[in-house]
């Protein structure tokens, strides 16, 4: 089944969700109306007379590519979400950018005065792709408020150990007798390896901590002296020194030694961001508490419920049980809303193909996701989805397949652009 459907009143107050074949009924009734496509939600002719609010929490699980989102009612998960990040897509466009600019620059060489270093950071800045993850899950966060009577937030706040698991590897905390308890440690490592084995790649098999350099010659038990195997590897290098076990595999040498120095990135940036975003949500005036990853995969294995960003987030915190209520999750992916860009270049790096200043055509904008009804022509039939206006009035239309010269006059907007696709 799935996800509730939100349900708001005339003055566009919350109301409880309600069961998608209940939304249907009032609207086949004529007693509600579509007010929003993504997330659905009916909006009321009428006010409701002595309904009691149900309490609902909303979940968040931010994550480096996907946040998880849940909406519960008791132990009944009733909505789930998974917002898709587009981090790399902005280092991505700012790296280009730099290396326009800078080359603009090496060009026409007019003295420039040396203005590196010159530049301060306010406190709590965050990279533009950092910052982004915090921003559009705030949107969302406050966009299902909106439409649904929350009234407390978790959050899921560390993934790993404490607050002092920013650089485990270079403060030098040791497994076993530090503050980093043997089940931290584990995760660490596994997330570190990408869950497989380091020597020969083996993955979904029981994995074991293995000491690079051996302990009987010396190896420490510093995390960046650690790595993840299978149990034959582990075995076969027994207290070998590392360049022994593989000095017939020069480039695995290499990438497990360059691996194992460096600490895992995303970590630190997870939890920046996770932080962030706790500072942003006391600002919706809710109460949130928080709860740590650990406490998540221990709720999730306990109840036996698979692994997806949206379950996650309905596992943070201290919860007794779960029902999983809705199958399909909504899956929101942030496209962003396209670039300033005036013109393209060729492959040469000239002028070339200019991009067309009208964004709105016939009131639609290219990424409208619209319903089209062709009553006459070749392309009688009901077509829905993102659609790409031309300035001649005839627009292409992405369901599956890609529709192509469909006139505008056919078209109406279901769902207007607003920087995110949705899908189940
Ligand atoms: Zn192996």
């Amino acid at each position: 089944m799935s996800n509730y459907v939100f349900v708001i009143d005339p003055d566009k107050q919350p109301c409880n969700p309600v069961h998608p074949a209940k939304a249907q009924l009032l609207l086949n009734q004529k007693k509600a109306a579509v007010f929003r496509r993504y997330p659905f939600t009916i909006i009321l002719n009428e006010k409701q007379k002595d309904v009691e609010a149900n309490p609902l929490t909303l979940k968040i699980d931010l994550g480096s590519q996907t946040t998880g989102i849940a909406i519960l009612n008791g132990e009944n998960v009733v909505w789930g979400a998974e917002l898709a990040h587009r981090g790399q897509q902005i280092k991505s466009d700012l790296e280009s950018r730099r290396a326009i600019r800078r080359n603009r620059r090496n060009r026409k060489t007019r003295y420039r005065p040396a203005r590196f270093l010159n530049r301060k950071r306010e406190k709590g800045w965050l990279a533009p792709s950092l910052q982004h993850r915090v921003d559009t899950t705030l949107t969302w966060i406050k966009k299902l408020i909106r439409y649904c009577p929350v009234t407390n937030i978790v959050q899921e706040l560390v993934r790993f150990d404490l607050q002092k698991m920013e650089n485990p590897e270079i403060s030098g905390i040791e497994y076993q007798q530090g503050e980093l308890q043997g089940y931290e440690v584990r995760e660490y490592l596994l997330e570190k390896w990408n869950r497989q084995c380091a020597y020969c790649g083996a993955k979904n098999i029981p994995l074991q901590i293995e000491h690079i350099h051996p302990k009987s010659k010396g190896g420490t038990n510093r995390i960046s002296n650690l790595c993840i195997t299978c149990e034959p590897c582990n075995l076969a290098k027994g207290t070998q020194d590392i360049k022994d076990f593989l000095s017939g595999k020069p480039s695995i040498l290499k990438r497990v030694l360059s691996q194992a120095k460096s600490p895992l990135k995303d970590a630190a940036a997870v939890n920046s961001t996770r932080w962030a975003l706790l500072n942003a949500l006391k600002s919706i005036g809710l109460p949130i508490s928080t709860g740590s990853g650990g406490q998540t995969k221990f709720n999730r294995t306990r109840l036996n419920l698979p692994k997806t960003h949206w379950i996650d987030a309905a596992c943070v915190g201290t919860i007794e049980s779960l029902r999983i209520i809705t199958k399909q999750p909504l899956l929101i992916k942030a496209t962003g809303h396209g670039c300033r860009q005036m013109c393209r270049t060729d492959k040469f790096g000239f002028p070339s193909r200019y991009v067309p200043r009208l964004k709105f055509i016939k009131g639609f904008q290219t990424g409208d996701i619209v319903k089209a009804i062709v009553t006459s022509g070749k392309k009688i039939g009901t077509y829905v989805g993102r659609v790409a206006v031309r300035c001649s009035g005839s627009f292409n239309i992405s369901t599956p397949q890609l529709i192509q010269g469909i006139g505008h006059k056919y078209c109406r907007a279901i769902h207007r652009k607003d920087g995110y696709s949705y899908s189940f």
